[in-house]
C-alpha cells in the first residue's frame, strides 16, 4: 500500500508556493509519491488566456526535476471526460486499488468545493488535504465541508502564478518566484508576454 498525494492545477506556470505545499504535504501526511497533474482546462477558472499544455507540461517536468517523490501525470491531458476532480480521483482509484489517495488543494481551493461536480463524492473516494493560503479565510468555509476535511500545517509563501505572470510582462525579475530552470523555459519561449 502506498499513499499517493493527487495535486492538480493550472500551474501557469509552476512556483515556488506549489513545490513548498507538496514538499510539505509529502514530509507531513506523509506520502510516498505526489501526482502533479497538470490540467486541460481548468475546470474552476476562466479557460482564457491559459498557456498551452505542452508549455505548462514542460514546466511542471522542469520544477520536479530531480525530486524522486514527485511525478507528471498526463491523465487529465489523455482524458475524454469533462475535467471534474471526481471523475480524476475516480481514474486515480481505479489505476490504484490498493493505494491510499490524498488530494491536496489550497485553502483557497477549498473555498469554492462546494461548487465542484459531486463534491461530496470527493471525500469517499480521497482524504482531502488542505494547505492554507495567505488570505484564506477558513470560518468561510461550510462546517459540512470542514469536518471532511485534513487540514495540513505548512509555512506560507505567499506566491501566486497570478503574480508571476503580472511581474513577467512588467519586466520585473521571477527569480524568488520560480525555480531557475522554469524561468529560463519562460524566456525561452517568450511566455506571459515577456520582451
Ligand atoms: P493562479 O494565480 O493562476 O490562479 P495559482 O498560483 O493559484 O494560479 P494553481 O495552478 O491554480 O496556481 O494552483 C494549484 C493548487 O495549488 C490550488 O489548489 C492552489 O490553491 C494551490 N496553491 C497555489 N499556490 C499556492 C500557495 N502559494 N500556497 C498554498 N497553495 C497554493
Amino acid at each position: 500500500m502506498r499513499r499517493r498525494g493527487i495535486f492538480g492545477g493550472t500551474f501557469d506556470p509552476p512556483h515556488y508556493g506549489h513545490l513548498s505545499l507538496a514538499n510539505c504535504c509529502a514530509d507531513k501526511i506523509p506520502l510516498d509519491i505526489v501526482h502533479w497533474v497538470p490540467a486541460r482546462t481548468p475546470p474552476h477558472k476562466d479557460s482564457s488566456g491559459i498557456s498551452p499544455t505542452e508549455h505548462r507540461v514542460a514546466m511542471v517536468m522542469l520544477a520536479i526535476a530531480g525530486n524522486p517523490r514527485f511525478e507528471l501525470s498526463r491523465i487529465e491531458l489523455s482524458s475524454d471526460q469533462p475535467p471534474w476532480t471526481v471523475f480524476l480521483l475516480e481514474r486515480f482509484a481505479r489505476e490504484f486499488p490498493d493505494d491510499e489517495l490524498h488530494l491536496i488543494i489550497g485553502g483557497d481551493s477549498l473555498a469554492e468545493i462546494h461548487t465542484w461536480r459531486d463534491y461530496r463524492r470527493l471525500w469517499t473516494l480521497a482524504q482531502i488535504d488542505v494547505v492554507a493560503r495567505s488570505g484564506w479565510d477558513a470560518s468561510a468555509v461550510a462546517e459540512e465541508i470542514f469536518e471532511q476535511v485534513n487540514i495540513v500545517e505548512c509555512p506560507s509563501v505567499d506566491i501566486s502564478a497570478t503574480e508571476i505572470r503580472a511581474r513577467i510582462s512588467r519586466g520585473e525579475s521571477i527569480d524568488r518566484l520560480v525555480p531557475p530552470a522554469v524561468r529560463d523555459y519562460i524566456i525561452e519561449n517568450d511566455l506571459y508576454g515577456h520582451s
